[in-house]
């Protein structure tokens, strides 16, 4: 049988093996936890506590009034160290909370369960998500509260919920598929009420069978008719334009968003998040996250506090070895190298990757060969190499026109390239320039 996919992309190589049998394990709870003020997209946190205030597990500590925003909650029962600036996955430092553990035990700060939660408003079920801090776990990071009220004239027919995991080694949401069914189908069924669509489906690449089958005999047990579109596998099969056209074959305009097209794709580890926001009452406090590679002695799939420094989840899974050369947070395609283990999981950390040989190209770039291959595979149609040459020399008007902004940074150009030229590189930065003029022209 033919599979759905979309069009050009690339095949990384899967390297799942490491993790992908491998059950969910708590983490020990941490003795200090770093909680960034900001781990969304949109309007920064201001901080609600200072240092030397006792905090319990789940009390909101940060927050802004913005409504693109999202809040942060302590992840640990404790005593506020610091408010100050640490050291941050994405890169440089950023103000955090410090939170050190006072027992051995949470004291939890639950908002009310709704646990007859298909009898609340749409209204009620979003403002919940919002408090609850639940932003895209896919690593995109986007406020849920936003995504799930578009605007009246942008009607939602279809809701995609995102199983892919495109990304090679990570297997988050492949075992919380499996292990946490009831609770993904819950979530989804809350987003689709909260959205007021009929039509949901949930799309995974075959290269996870086993979770293909569980999620359709929870759903014929539960009577759901949510639809289960098996992809073939394929690199950025997850990202959100891909998604929409290998499941529903619509192509979100240039600029535009999966809106445009009356659709909402969400992640699994989203959808977990808000099935425990809304029957729970549980903030988003902790995620799941494989540590895996080669580089590992034991990798794992744990569930882990937010704030937890990268340094303990490596040490649960027996620590790196002596020849890892490289460690990543997130997926080695759109991942970000890490050069200070003492940094802390945060909501967008689907992952952490080590491995003995670099991930990432550190040799020398060539020249461009002309050889056409990123064009080939860019899923957004553009000219990768063109895209590099007019940032490259700064100019953003023309870079504007060939389409920057619609780059999904998904890293396949540079990938494919033989002459190892850091093409997403390049095109990120050209990206930010071309926003910023923008926002000063607005402005
Ligand atoms: S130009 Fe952007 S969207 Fe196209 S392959 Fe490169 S990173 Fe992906
Ligand atoms: S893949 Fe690299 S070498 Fe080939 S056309 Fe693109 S930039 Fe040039």
């Amino acid at each position: 049988m033919r599979l759905s996919t979309f069009k050009k992309g690339v095949h990384p190589g899967n390297y799942k093996h490491f993790t992908s049998l491998k059950v969910i394990e708590k983490l020990p709870l941490p003795n200090d936890v770093f909680i960034p003020l900001q781990q969304h997209i949109g309007a920064p946190n201001t901080a609600l506590v200072k240092k030397g205030d006792q905090v319990r597990t789940g009390q909101i500590i940060g927050s802004t009034s913005a409504r693109v925003s999202s809040p942060v909650h302590a992840t640990i029962t404790g005593i506020v160290k610091d408010v100050a600036p640490f050291r941050h996955p994405i890169g440089g430092k950023a103000q955090m909370i410090h939170i050190r553990r006072t027992g051995d035990e949470d004291e939890w700060d639950l908002l009310p369960a709704f646990t007859d939660w298909q009898a609340r408003s749409a209204e009620e079920l979003n403002l919940r998500i919002h408090e609850a801090g639940i932003v895209g776990l896919g690593g995109a990071a986007f406020p849920t509260h936003v995504k799930l009220a578009p605007p009246k004239d942008k009607p939602i027919d279809s809701f995609i919920l995102n199983g892919c995991e495109c990304e090679p080694y990570l297997t988050a949401d492949h075992r919380a598929m499996v292990e946490m069914t009831d609770k993904v189908l819950t979530g989804m069924s809350i987003i689709m009420k909260i959205l007021g669509v009929q039509q949901g489906y949930i799309g995974i690449e075959n290269n996870k069978l086993d979770a293909i089958d569980v999620m359709r005999d929870a759903i014929r047990r539960a009577g759901l008719d949510f639809i289960v579109v098996p992809l073939q596998t394929k690199y950025p099969q997850g990202a959100e334009k891909m998604l929409i056209q290998a499941i529903l074959r619509r192509q979100v305009p240039v600029g535009g968003l999966p809106m445009d097209v009356g659709t909402v794709v969400n992640n699994i580890g989203t959808a977990i998040a808000v099935a425990e926001a809304v029957t729970e009452g549980k903030p988003l406090v902790q995620r799941i996250v494989t540590v895996t590679g080669d580089g590992i002695r034991e990798p794992r799939n744990v569930l882990a506090r937010i704030g937890t420094p990268f340094k303990q989840a490596l040490e649960y899974c027996g620590g790196t070895n002596a020849d890892t050369a490289q460690v990543f947070m997130g997926g080695p395609m759109m991942g970000i190298a890490q050069f200070d283990l003492n940094v802390p999981i945060i909501k967008a950390t689907s992952g952490i990757i080590c491995t003995k040989q670099a991930i990432r190209n550190t040799v020398q770039s060539g020249p461009c060969i002309r050889c056409g291959s990123c064009v080939r595979v860019c899923p957004m149609f553009l000219l990768p190499t063109r895209l590099t040459r007019l940032s490259e020399k700064g100019y953003w008007d023309d870079a504007e026109k060939s389409g920057i902004l619609n780059c999904v940074e998904c890293g396949s150009c540079a990938f494919i390239c033989p002459s190892h030229i850091p093409l997403v590189q390049w095109i990120r930065v050209g990206k930010l320039r071309v926003n910023e003029r923008k926002r000063k022209k607005a402005a």
